[in-house]
């Protein structure tokens, strides 16, 4: 966990589409029940800790903005808010609801999120009323936030919200927290191009975007490469105007409510029922929402097999499936419970004996305590949802177990299953290997049941809600800092004139510019990447001002043909050969090429491996391009061919060069850095500057003395002092410095 501090904050705004109280209007009297769910006792846990541990008095009571209909006044007159938050309501009309919430929410992101491709709706209208209602939601959040504030948003009704207040508060502190899956790519990129680009830049708006699992987080990130084409960098997005980060902060539950209160007298009474309702017979127990996510009809054939390959466990086993009521006004929702209803008398029908029922279902919710009795007091939990983004019920079962424990069945395919690993793990589709799991966690010894039990169970009382709470809190803290030490170095007008105005002033400067990606756009093929006749006046035009070395990556030929008639130093094969103005090559290198042949058939079999990649042979070098491949899978050969290719060279005064989309192997001894202390040797130039894009201009970075300016073209890790965001600003640039030097402006 980071060590930043959560000091720097003074407030909490919670943005979510509750709220988080139940409000009743009786009689003319209002009033609010406090919602149980464990975020919300984790944020006021996390504002008391704040609190102390800043020692800072000045923190204020955390704000909730969310859905709702009465005015603020009144709601947070009510004595049961007044203690803990002060709420904000967002009025939205019942029309925009309708295909906001009802519509793009749950008719097409939760069935498409939870890989439910079919069962999605793309409604008319229903985008634009999401937009509504993200905006309705900005409406009120931006007459509350000030500096300060801790804002976090939570969850898929609230994807743009975060852009919109990264576009008016730069400043802000942002946090969102997806509570479902993000499905991998394949399936995103179901929705139509523009609900694509709108949810991710709408998301990129946060500096910290958290998920369940590390899998969630991979598949967002894809996303935004493939759709957005944006930088990542481990896990990091960068791009004009785009800072974050988006990593796994698994929701957790509050492990010492659910474990202790299974000792409770109030909890003590649900026991005894449960015992005489059993009697010596085994129980599983299951409860859900009423949801097609969660696998119902699998789970009840499941068990019905059970039933018909293990006869022994007839009559001996109780299955006590609870369905908390959801959603049931929806036909789909209804069709699906009388189904799941009717499969339940069926096996009722089947199995059942005078004196034995083997399914006890139930449509309701539970009281805190009954729930807690139940977990404690079955033999197995039974949860296999077809997708679930997290599954808080899993992690609630396990911490209610003591001395007299049960034990844990969980579908692979819920988040939960990524930390719960000694659980049964089961496929829910596949309803023969449930059934044997089902009889395999009945007969479990308990030895072998407190082992898997305990190890969860340090894993969640370790991070527990609290602890998940405060690590997005503390990592939103560091990537806002890192946001902003990146930021100092993009270079402002200001710089800009500061680097102009020295420039000017100086007796003998120099300039080194790279070529591709930093003179030229990166273009697919390297034949492509031809000056303009505009970039060969420009060149001429800097020469007649400066000492002006073009050094590249390309061979000799290629810079002979563009730039012969400027007066300009070449440098050519990233420092292999150097001709400075007016002369002839020399070359850094011994004449032995035969190297070659052992790198050549091995970087051209990754080629016949990897579509669209390609060799390119120069005298000093081989390089393995794959800027026009598939992105990913040209990524994982570029790995690989480095990994062959670092044990072929062992004893061999040969290098590796890892640039942007290509693998390069040269003769070792010389770079770009050797070939511009050779340049600068006589100690002449009383300015240096150098621009480039690459990895191997980083080596002309360090090589330069801290008093050079030296600016990176694009984001990411690099030795420059500062960076451009894009290559065009490279030649805007320099059209500035010959103006001023030609001018003399600034002498
Ligand atoms: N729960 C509840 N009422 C009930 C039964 C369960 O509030 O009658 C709670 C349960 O304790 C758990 C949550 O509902 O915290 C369900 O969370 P989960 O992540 O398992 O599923 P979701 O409903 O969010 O898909």
């Amino acid at each position: 966990m980071s060590k930043s501090k959560p000091s720097d904050f003074t407030r909490i705004v919670i943005v979510a589409y509750r709220l988080p109280f139940t409000l009743k209007h009786r009689n003319g009297k209002l009033t609010a029940v406090q919602n149980t769910g464990g975020l919300v006792s984790a944020v006021l846990s996390l504002t008391q800790r704040m609190k102390s541990e800043s020692e800072n008095e000045t923190m204020e009571k955390t704000v909730w903005v969310g859905k709702g209909e009465y005015d603020n006044e009144r709601l947070n007159s009510l004595p049961e808010v007044k203690e803990t938050f002060e709420l904000s309501s967002v009025r939205i009309p019942d029309s925009v609801n309708e295909k906001f919430y009802g519509g793009f929410c749950n008719d097409l992101i939760w069935p498409l999120f939870h890989y439910f491709p079919s069962m999605a709706v793309f409604g008319q209208g229903y985008f634009e009323s999401y937009k509504k209602a993200n905006e309705l939601f900005y409406k009120e959040l931006r007459k509350i936030i000030r500096p300060g504030d801790f804002v976090w948003i939570h969850d898929y009704q609230l994807f743009l919200l975060p852009a919109m207040v990264r576009e008016e508060f730069p400043e802000a502190s942002v946090a969102f927290f997806l509570h479902i899956p993000f499905p991998s790519y394949e399936v995103f990129r179901i929705m139509p191009d523009g609900y694509q680009k709108a949810i991710l830049q709408g998301l990129l708006g946060a500096d910290l975007i958290g998920f369940h699992t590390h899998d969630y987080a991979q598949h967002f990130l894809k996303s935004v490469r493939r759709c957005l084409g944006y930088d990542i960098s481990l896990n990091t997005v960068t791009a004009e105007d785009v800072y974050s980060r988006a990593d796994a902060f698994p929701i957790s539950i509050d492990y010492n409510k659910f474990h202790d209160s299974v000792l409770l007298p109030e909890t003590e009474k649900y026991i005894s029922r449960i015992r005489k309702q059993k009697r010596d017979r085994l129980l599983i127990f299951s409860v859900d929402r009423l949801d097609y996510t969660k696998g119902f009809l699998n789970r009840l054939s499941a068990f019905e097999l059970f039933l018909e390959r293990y006869p022994g466990m007839r009559g001996r086993v109780i299955f006590n499936m609870v369905m908390v009521p959801s959603r049931d006004t929806i036909v789909r929702y209804q069709e699906m419970k009388k189904e799941i209803e009717a499969t339940v008398g069926r096996i009722n029908g089947k199995y059942g004996t005078l004196d034995w029922n083997p399914i006890i279902y139930q449509y309701r919710s539970l009281k805190f305590n009954e729930l807690v009795a139940l977990y404690s007091h079955s033999d197995v939990g039974l949860l296999t949802p077809l997708r679930d983004g997290m599954n808080l019920v899993a992690k609630e079962y396990v911490a209610a177990q003591h001395k007299r424990a049960g034990m844990l069945i969980l579908s692979e395919l819920a988040g939960a299953a990524a930390e719960m690993g000694e659980s049964v793990l089961v496929n829910p589709s596949d309803i023969g290997q449930m059934a044997d799991a089902i009889h395999e966690a009945l007969t479990m010894k308990d030895d072998e049941k407190h082992k898997r039990l305990e190890a969860m169970k340090n894993r969640i009382r370790e991070y527990d809600v609290f602890s998940w709470a405060d690590d997005i809190l503390r990592t939103t803290v560091k990537v806002k800092a890192d946001r902003e030490s990146y930021r100092i170095r993009l270079i402002n007008k200001d710089i800009e004139d500061r680097i102009i105005t020295s420039f000017c002033k100086a007796a003998s400067p120099v300039l080194f510019l790279d070529y591709d990606g930093t003179l030229v756009p990166i273009r697919e093929l390297p034949e492509l990447a031809v000056p303009e006749t505009t970039l060969v006046d420009l060149t001429a035009r800097l020469a007649s001002v400066t000492e002006l070395v073009i050094i590249s990556g390309r061979n000799r030929d290629f810079l002979d043909r563009w730039f012969s008639e400027v007066n300009v130093t070449l440098v050519a094969e990233h420092g292999a050969f150097i001709r400075y103005a007016g002369g002839e090559w020399e070359s850094s290198l011994g004449q032995d090429a035969t190297w070659k042949e052992g790198i050549m058939p091995v970087m051209s079999r990754f080629t016949n491996r990897c579509k669209g990649s390609f060799v390119e042979e120069k005298r000093a070098s081989l390089s393995w391009h794959y800027r026009n491949a598939d992105e990913d899978l040209s990524a994982l050969r570029a790995i690989e061919l480095k990994s062959e290719l670092e044990e072929m060279i062992l004893n061999m005064p040969l290098q590796i060069i890892d640039g942007h989309k290509v693998v390069e192997v040269k003769m070792a001894g010389y770079n770009k850095g050797t070939a511009a202390m050779k340049v600068t040797a006589s100690g002449r130039n009383d300015f240096v500057l150098a621009i480039g894009d690459d990895k191997t201009d980083e080596e002309l970075f360090a090589a330069l003395p801290d008093s050079a300016v030296t600016i990176k073209v694009g984001k990411g890790p690099t030795n420059a002092t500062y960076n451009f965001t894009k290559q065009t600003s490279v030649t805007r640039f320099l059209e500035r410095m010959i103006e001023a030097r030609e001018k003399q402006e600034c002498s």
